[in-house]
C-alpha cells in the first residue's frame, strides 16, 4: 500500500496556527480580565442615585462589608463611632451616598439629613450637652478620607490644644 509522506513543513504550518490560536484565547481571556477589574474599580450608580465606590472605607461600612459601631441612622445618612476617638464622643456623620467633599452633595435632602443627625445626636447628650462640629474639608484642610464626614466631638474641649476659632 502507498502511504503519504510526513510533511515536516505541514507539521510546522499547523503548529504556528494552533499556537496563534491559543496566543490569541490567552490575550482576549486577559483583556476581558483587565476590564472587568477596571468596571468593578468604578463608582456605581443604583436606580435611587446612590453613588458607591468600593474602595471606600465609609462606602463599606454603609454596605456593612466594613465594622463600625453605628450611632444614628436615616434614610440618607449614617453615623458611627471614629475608629480613633480624640474624645470620649467622637462619631462620623457621613451621607449614604459617596461623595468627595461637601461642594459635591447637591441633594438638599442629604444637607438636612446631615444637620437632622447632629441634633439627634446632640439631644442624646448628657447635660450641658455641649458639642463641636469639626468639617476637615480638602486636604489642605486636613481631610483625610474622600468620603464627605462631619466629626460630632464631645466630653472634651478641643480648645485645650491652645487653638482657639
Ligand atoms: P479626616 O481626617 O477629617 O478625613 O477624618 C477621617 C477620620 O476617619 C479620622 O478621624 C479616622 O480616625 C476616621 N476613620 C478612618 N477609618 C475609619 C473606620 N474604619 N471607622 C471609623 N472611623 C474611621
Ligand atoms: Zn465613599
Amino acid at each position: 500500500m502507498h502511504q503519504k509522506p510526513n510533511n515536516p513543513l505541514k507539521k510546522l504550518y499547523m503548529l504556528i496556527i494552533l499556537n496563534m490560536i491559543v496566543f490569541c484565547a490567552v490575550m482576549y481571556m486577559v483583556i476581558l480580565h483587565i476590564d472587568n477589574s477596571a468596571k468593578s474599580r468604578a463608582t456605581t450608580t443604583s436606580a435611587s442615585s446612590m453613588v458607591v465606590h468600593q474602595d471606600c472605607i465609609f462606602c463599606n461600612i454603609v454596605a456593612g462589608k466594613a465594622p463600625s459601631t453605628i450611632v444614628g441612622e436615616s434614610e440618607r445618612v449614617m453615623a458611627f463611632k471614629n475608629i480613633r476617638p480624640r474624645a470620649p464622643i467622637h462619631y462620623l456623620i457621613i451621607p449614604k451616598s459617596h461623595s468627595c467633599d461637601m461642594r459635591e452633595i447637591t441633594d438638599p435632602h442629604i444637607r438636612g439629613e446631615m444637620w437632622e443627625m447632629v441634633r439627634s445626636l446632640a439631644l442624646k447628650l448628657e447635660e450641658p450637652q455641649a458639642f463641636n462640629i469639626v468639617v476637615n474639608n480638602g486636604a489642605v484642610a486636613g481631610q483625610s478620607v474622600f468620603h464627605t464626614h462631619w466629626h460630632f466631638v464631645s466630653g472634651k474641649s478641643l480648645y485645650s490644644a491652645g487653638v482657639r476659632l
